[in-house]
């Protein structure tokens, strides 16, 4: 069965970084499902996936602009200390989530943490990075009808 819009998808896939890191992979035998067609991917990945069969297995690299976009220097702030009330120790690697200036709740995570001064950065984690799949195709089938009136596998 060939993929195009409205099939079940079964995927394994690496995916890693411009310098070769990986940042997420599939584990044997739990493959990732998808409906496709429906924006449950990213397009370049989706895109390479049509008119894919069962059992073939290809490279597809995304850049930034088409996967989580490029790092918006805006979104890295330094902030007062002070304006982290009720934590009591700010360390790098720490996620919030903060209201931003357009009242959107922002994901930041903290970059560096100097004196009293804290470096936030609320990019996508995968914001300005080239993400590189290798991904096989497991299984194919036809979605049923709920599947496609939803959007999602069941
Ligand atoms: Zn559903």
């Amino acid at each position: 069965m060939i993929i195009a819009n409205n099939k079940v998808v079964s995927i394994a896939f690496t995916l890693t970084d411009g310098q070769g890191t990986t940042l997420d992979e599939t584990e044997t035998g739990k493959p990732l499902d998808y409906l496709h067609g429906a924006d449950n991917l990213l397009p370049g990945l989706e895109q390479a996936l049509t008119g894919k069969e069962v059992g073939d297995n290809f490279q597809v690299s995304i850049t930034p602009e088409e996967g989580f976009g490029v790092v918006n220097p805006d979104l890295i702030q330094s902030l007062p200390a002070s304006q982290f009330e009720g934590i009591d120790k700010i360390e790098p690697g720490m996620a919030f989530e903060a209201k931003g200036a357009s009242g959107k709740v922002e994901h930041v995570i903290v970059e560096a943490v100097e004196g009293d001064t804290v470096r936030i950065n609320a990019n996508h984690p995968l914001a300005g990075v080239t993400l590189n799949f290798d991904v096989t195709v497991v299984a194919v089938r036809e979605a049923d009808e709920s599947e496609i009136a939803h959007g999602h596998v069941h």
